[in-house]
């Protein structure tokens, strides 16, 4: 190694991290973190490993960037605010080039969204990355996946269907024009953990989750933690115009029913809280749509014109 493991830390990732609640951070044997008081902390990890969860020589400035963006994802699902995360990363060799734009993507987003690094773990061996988040939630209002309850109301934030778009033009199956194909690569590589939404979400949502592998599919897991089923309506799903302009309606619906890394939000709503939504939507605070509704049964049931449909692999069919 042209770089020890402790300079590489020094070089690439301590950085003075005088935060609220960081007592110490990165270089002793423990970070010494303070959680709120009243709060719960919220704890979320995920691994991505080179040739399966990105191109091995994908940039690093990306891989870094989005690899914290959707962990922060998890932290917006509960309606947790960001305090710290942890990084573990294993290296073939320390490439100053790499580390360098792994560090400065990082960062971007680790400031972007308020979260601080305070510890890790350095490693040799085939590259891979895991990174452990930490959040603060309001102890009584944390939303869970089980909360929904019949007759509330199925919801999402933003737009559905971009991040299945944007892996289409990455794999050169897609060529829309160059406004929109900024747009999606965009969503794709900086996908917007939906933070703030979270948060205002907290003692209005039932259950909440964040979309990664598609609505029918993440909705389907609210329907089970909270022993109900679901349906929604196909005419009622938010769709961008980037996306619209350049696909059929069918092929754009079912990227937003079953494609994935999207990272909005999935909530239930009850009916009574339904004015306190339109109030957080009309003030400009939140963009929402609602799609569905919570029924008895299990599973997610999609609705085109008032009539079940049934989504395979190439696109949806009335039965
Ligand atoms: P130990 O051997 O006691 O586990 P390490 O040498 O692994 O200590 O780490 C030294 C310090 O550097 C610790 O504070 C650790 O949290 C931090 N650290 C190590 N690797 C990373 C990393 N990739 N990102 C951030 N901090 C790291
Ligand atoms: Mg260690």
């Amino acid at each position: 190694m042209a770089i020890g493991e402790f300079d590489l830390i020094k070089c690439y990732f301590e950085r003075s991290a005088s935060s609220a609640g960081v007592e110490l951070g990165i270089g002793d044997d423990c970070a010494l973190l303070d959680v709120p008081a009243g709060k719960h902390l919220a704890v979320s990890m995920d691994t991505l490993v080179a040739g399966v969860h990105f191109p091995a020589d994908a940039s690093s400035r990306l891989i870094a960037e989005r690899a914290l963006r959707v962990n922060l994802s998890d932290l917006a699902a509960m309606g947790a605010e960001p305090l710290w995360f942890t990084l573990g990363l294993t290296l073939p060799e320390p490439n100053p080039d790499w580390l360098e734009n792994f560090s400065v993507g990082l960062f971007a987003a680790a400031d972007e969204f308020n979260c601080v690094l305070v510890g890790g773990d350095t490693t040799r061996g085939p590259l891979s990355m895991t990174l452990q988040v930490h959040g603060a939630v309001d102890s009584k209002n944390a939303l869970r996946r089980s909360g929904a309850r019949i007759g509330d109301l199925v919801c999402v934030t933003g737009c559905l269907g971009d991040g299945a778009a944007a892996l289409a033009v990455i794999q050169d199956k897609l060529w829309p024009g160059e406004d929109a194909r900024e747009y999606l690569l965009d969503r794709f590589y900086r996908p917007r953990p939906q933070l703030v939404e979270g948060q205002l979400l907290l003692g209005v949502a039932s259950a909440a989750l964040d979309i990664s592998d598609g609505l029918i599919a993440d909705l389907g897991h609210i329907c089970e933690c909270s022993n109900v089923g679901a349906i929604v309506d196909i005419e009622r799903l938010p769709l961008s115009s980037a996306m619209r302009a350049n696909v059929s309606v069918m092929q754009a619906n079912t990227w937003a029913l079953a494609g994935g890394d999207d990272y909005q939000l999935c909530f239930t709503l009850p009916p009574a809280k339904q004015l306190a939504l339109q109030t957080l939507i009309d003030s400009g605070q939140l963009q929402a749509t609602i799609v569905g509704e919570i029924v008895s049964g299990s599973g997610v049931i999609c609705r085109s014109e008032g009539v079940e449909v049934n989504l395979s692999a190439t696109g949806y069919n009335h039965f």
